[in-house]
């Protein structure tokens, strides 16, 4: 079986960045259709799933690469703000992030050290926070 998928999938382009957004987006749709229940919503599901699929099956690897890398770069600004934000999220129960008063550039200070006195890297201004 996994070997006739295999093959199944040899010269196909598989699942790329844009296939999967695009079954999320879908799935989201129909998320939201079941409280809508709109003819319209379920239909550009459908579409939507039908196409993510026909990409990852697709033979024309070429074409479905130069989508991908469209999407990628359209979607750029968007993704490294997500992980910024994500990698924020993580470091806060960890770090706490000051500004610096004289120069405003951003401190990252482990918690939990009681008062400390903080140098600022940028401008070497000192300043004295909680951790
Ligand atoms: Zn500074």
């Amino acid at each position: 079986m996994r070997q006739k998928l295999m093959d199944f999938m040899r010269g196909r382009n598989g699942t790329d960045q844009l296939s999967m957004c695009m079954m999320w987006a879908a799935c989201i749709l129909v998320f939201i259709d079941m409280f809508v229940r709109s003819n319209i919503l379920s239909t550009i599901a459908f579409v939507t799933f039908a196409f993510a699929y026909f990409r990852v099956f697709s033979r024309n690897i070429g074409k479905r690469r130069d989508e991908n890398t469209w999407f990628l770069n359209k979607t750029y600004k968007l993704r490294m703000w997500g992980r910024k934000e994500r990698n924020h999220m993580t470091m806060r129960k960890t770090h706490h992030i000051y500004r610096c008063p004289e120069c405003k550039q951003k401190i990252r200070i482990p918690k939990g050290k009681g008062k400390i006195e903080i140098r600022c890297p940028k401008c070497s201004a000192r300043f004295i926070k909680n951790s």
